[in-house]
């Protein structure tokens, strides 16, 4: 079995741009998600992680989980999606996490530092990014990293935690390069690959995939988004992860079924899911 350790299933089946409040999804968008999870498990893809972005799509990812028994939720704020009301967000964060097992949520994210769209506000990232990483380590959650064009900042903001009890996450969607790679490996951080590992610019990343080791690595489809180039062009969805499955087994010339059985072992014991 395979698992997709970071799905946006809420967004594959309603439009949140619109930033409407959410209270449940309807019969049609449910049975929307029903044939998504069919489709996956044909292609061995037993389980999902749908991570939110924000408070209300927090919240509807763990509603999915409530549905769906082989989903799981992760709550947090984008660095992208921060206002002035954060703190207000983390609040009811707390409320969600009191009841962390009913709400079936296994980690913390997405949470980071996002520096590739212009007017950022890093010192408000990282004030962020520690808040969420302090309810991961109350609750004892993974968090969710999502780092773009910010190795430095992401790794000096994870690095103040090295060492202590329960901290421990994945790089989502990993872009960086060898040293980096080794420097989060360091940390005790594994690494999610998905689509864009398939890229034909990608070759840093296929070299990184190469080089660590296969324990190291969990994989995700970050569905709608980043779709494999094979499919390139349609909406990503959880079924591809056999896709990337196959895709690193082949680069780094590895059995598939060892590929698949290493990184679900990984992610279950990253996320703490039976
Ligand atoms: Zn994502």
């Amino acid at each position: 079995m395979l698992i997709d350790t970071h799905c946006h299933m809420n967004i594959l089946v309603r439009n949140f741009d619109n930033k409407e409040p959410f209270k449940e999804f309807n019969t049609q968008e449910i049975e929307l998600m029903e044939k998504i999870i069919f489709d996956a498990e044909k292609q061995l893809v037993t389980q999902i992680i749908n991570v939110g972005t924000d408070y209300t799509e927090s919240y509807a990812c763990i509603e999915i989980a409530k549905i769906f028994s082989n989903c799981f939720a992760a709550i947090g704020l984008h660095p992208n999606d921060i206002t002035d009301t954060w703190q207000n967000d983390i609040l009811n964060f707390r409320q969600l996490l009191l009841k962390t097992q009913e709400n079936k949520i296994v980690g913390i994210g997405e949470c980071g530092i996002d520096k590739h769209y212009p007017n950022y506000d890093l010192k408000q990232q990282q004030e962020v990014f520690h808040a969420q990483i302090q309810l991961a380590l109350e609750h004892n959650l993974a968090i969710i990293v999502h780092s773009r064009d910010a190795d430095e900042e992401t790794y000096n903001v994870i690095s103040q935690y090295y060492g202590e009890k329960n901290f421990r996450g994945t790089i989502h969607c990993f872009s960086s390069n060898e040293k980096y790679a080794q420097k989060y490996i360091d940390l005790g951080f594994v690494l999610g690959f998905g689509g864009t590992i398939t890229y034909p610019k990608n070759e840093i990343l296929r070299s990184v995939a190469k080089m660590i080791p296969l324990e190291k690595i969990i994989l995700e489809t970050d569905a709608p988004f980043l779709s494999p180039q094979i499919v390139r062009g349609s909406k990503n969805n959880p079924t591809n992860i056999k896709i990337i499955a196959e895709y690193i087994a082949k680069l780094r010339q590895e059995d598939f079924k060892n590929v698949m059985q290493t990184t679900t072992k990984t992610t279950k014991n990253l996320f703490g899911i039976l």
